[in-house]
């Protein structure tokens, strides 16, 4: 597998998890056209017709840092993927995690999970609660959450009834979200309240009847504080917005600007990871609402992780290779 040389480069990491067949695609016939021959190689076949009406089959290989396959639990995932990025908060650091792919891939069972399968925010969490209890004694850090979405280039909060919010750059260019809420949380199982709460504000979308949650990304912070209120530790978990083209879905004229808006902020999220060990000066954070908001993230000692999701059927095959070319584009050289 090829391995990244530049200083800062292991700050990125870029893994891919493909999901089972559910039992509805099962049904349906589908096949399964992934195959994860290593820890780090996932193969797609692609069943092609050549021009005198045979089929074949073509293979594409990717490698990255880390693939999983179907049979991956959410701990193992979380093991390999977020666990160092913790660690580097609890250290005072910062770190993003992101969960990439088409709608349906399996984004949010790998970052909120269930109650007998938790996610990513609930690990991260655990492990967050678990070091506190044994360290910082003396100064204990607080915990708190915040947990917004942006759809449509706009900012809503989660922990607030979808309160609309407004990104400002102050003098400083340090962006801030003005009227975020946070939220103090003393364990686990109140985080997950918390996320919960929010979670069912955003799959109602803003009219109550129409879901958005694939169209829109959402957000969640974990900040450490200490006794005066400063930042000691930060953790970004981004549920992105389907990848699927626009074009896939409904054609009506709000859902092509959903999905230019999300094909937008796409790809400065990958132009800014991949500028995360590069000259900095280009940067595009100002082209999405995405990057700016995130801008702290792609400077300084930052960790990073991507995890593309992938459905193994065969009817996705071209958003799986979509979702494999762009998780490679942002882990290339
Ligand atoms: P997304 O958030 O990317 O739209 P979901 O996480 O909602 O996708 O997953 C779609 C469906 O597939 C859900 O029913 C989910 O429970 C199931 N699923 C996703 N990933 C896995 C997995 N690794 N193992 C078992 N079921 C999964
Ligand atoms: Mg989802």
């Amino acid at each position: 597998a090829p391995n990244k040389t530049r200083p800062g480069a292991q700050q990125i990491s870029v893994c891919v998890r493909k999901r089972p067949l559910t039992r509805t695609e099962c049904r349906r016939g589908e096949t399964d056209v992934l195959t994860t021959p290593s820890e780090e190689c996932v193969i797609i076949h692609e069943s092609k017709e050549a021009v005198d009406l045979t089929q074949y089959i073509l293979k594409h290989r990717f490698y990255f840092d880390q693939v999983f396959g179907e049979e991956s639990s959410n701990e193992e995932v979380y093991q390999r993927t977020a666990y160092p990025l913790v660690q580097h908060m609890l250290n005072g650091g910062k770190a993003t995690c992101f969960a990439y792919g088409q709608t349906g891939a399996g984004k949010t069972h790998t970052m909120l999970g269930s109650p007998v399968r938790p996610g990513l925010y609930a690990l991260a969490v655990r492990d967050i609660f678990a070091h506190l209890s044994t360290t910082h004694m003396n100064s204990p850090l607080l915990v708190y959450v915040s947990f917004f979405e942006i759809y449509c280039g706009q900012l809503y909060d989660l922990l607030d009834h979808r309160k609309r919010l407004f990104a400002r750059e102050d003098g400083l260019k340090v962006v801030h979200i003005v009227g975020l809420r946070d939220v103090r949380v003393d364990s686990v199982s109140s985080l997950m309240e918390v996320i919960s709460q929010g979670t069912e504000v955003r799959t109602q979308g803003v009219s109550g009847v129409n879901p958005l949650s694939s169209r829109s990304h959402a957000l969640l912070q974990i900040q450490l504080r200490d006794a005066n209120q400063q930042i000691a530790g930060r953790m970004w978990f981004v549920d992105l917005a389907g990848s699927e083209r626009a074009s896939d879905t409904k054609e009506d004229r709000q859902s092509r600007m959903e999905g230019a808006e999300i094909n937008q902020s796409l790809l400065a999220l990958k132009e800014c990871i991949r500028s995360l060990d590069q000259e900095q000066s280009h940067t595009p954070f100002r082209q999405s609402k995405l990057t700016q908001v995130l801008k702290d993230s792609f400077v300084g000692d930052s960790m990073t992780c991507m995890i593309a999701n992938i459905s193994p059927g065969h009817l996705a095959t071209e958003n799986t290779l979509n979702t494999l070319r762009y998780a490679d584009r942002v882990k290339e050289l």
